[in-house]
């Protein structure tokens, strides 16, 4: 039987390209995401004619834990079972402490963190019945260090990093495993924004906003690219990564080595 994978946020960016790298190994989908229904029924059958794999597409909100509940039995029922999780979905703002809007606070740590809990509680009771599972959240450097004006993102990612450990060392005897990983810059719309902003604000054509604005915190000045990212999930699905469990793996272009 063919491994189910669902991989939240997996509409665009690092998700996207994770999903790809996981139905090119033959898992079948859960694709997740907020676009519209004809958008996210469109994705789920072009992956399922490119891949020969069963699909089915979600724009449940992760602000709401009742409809990650139903996100989580959606699949086990359409797809037989939840083997891959992968907490992906994940949304920023910047502005300073005092500044930073309380709402805006409230939906990162609810996207960026509390939807990973929810996921999580769902999924490892059948994960442990089946002796098997593998999740995998969709950190960032911000997990391991901090920047100035992401209040709430990096307080997130420090918490996903917590939750992964944690799920990690509960688990060493169920054949599940939790890892996280912490990429620098990646090529994602996410990312484009902030270029977007940056130009603008320093009055810098986009190419030098973008070079700037990487290397001011990463030493690489090249971004990585999503499909990277979907290699390195790729690899702890498989057997041989059936030690590692509790990691947080940064593929960061040595941002967190200095
Ligand atoms: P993206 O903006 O391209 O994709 C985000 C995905 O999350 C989309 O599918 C979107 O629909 C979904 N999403 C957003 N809000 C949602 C909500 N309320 N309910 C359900 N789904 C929602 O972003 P990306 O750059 O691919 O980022 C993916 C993850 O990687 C995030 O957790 C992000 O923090 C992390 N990350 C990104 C970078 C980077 O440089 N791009 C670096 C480190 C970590």
């Amino acid at each position: 039987m063919a491994k189910v994978a669902l991989v939240t946020g997996s509409t665009s960016g690092i998700g996207l390209a994770v999903a790809h790298a996981l139905a090119g190994a033959g898992m079948d989908l859960a694709l997740h995401g907020l676009v519209s229904p004809d958008e996210g029924d469109a994705l789920a059958q072009e992956f399922k004619s490119q891949y020969q794999i069963k699909t089915l597409f979600s724009d449940a909100d992760l602000r709401n834990a009742d409809s990650i509940a139903d996100l989580v039995q959606r699949t086990q029922v359409e797809l037989g079972s939840l083997d891959v999780l992968v907490n992906n979905a994940g949304i920023q703002f910047t502005a300073a402490v005092e500044d930073f809007p309380r709402q805006k606070w409230d939906d990162i740590i609810a996207i960026n963190l509390s939807s990973a809990f929810h996921t999580i509680h769902y999924a490892v009771p059948a994960m442990k019945k089946a002796g098997w599972g593998r999740i995998v959240n969709i950190a960032s450097v911000h997990g391991l260090v901090a920047s100035v004006n992401k209040a709430a993102y990096v307080a997130a990612k420090h918490g996903i990093v917590g939750l992964t450990k944690v799920v990690a060392l509960e688990n060493v005897e169920t054949g599940i495993t939790c890892n996280a990983i912490c990429p620098g810059w990646v090529d994602t719309p996410l990312i484009a924004k902030q270029i977007d902003a940056y130009a603008e604000k320093e009055g810098l054509p986009l190419e030098e906003a973008k070079r700037k604005l990487i290397t001011d915190k990463q030493p690489m000045p090249d971004m990585t690219p999503p499909e990277n990212i979907g290699q390195l999930v790729l690899y702890l699905c498989g057997e041989f990564a059936r030690t590692m469990t509790g990691t947080t793996l940064p593929i960061d272009g040595a941002w967190t080595a200095q």
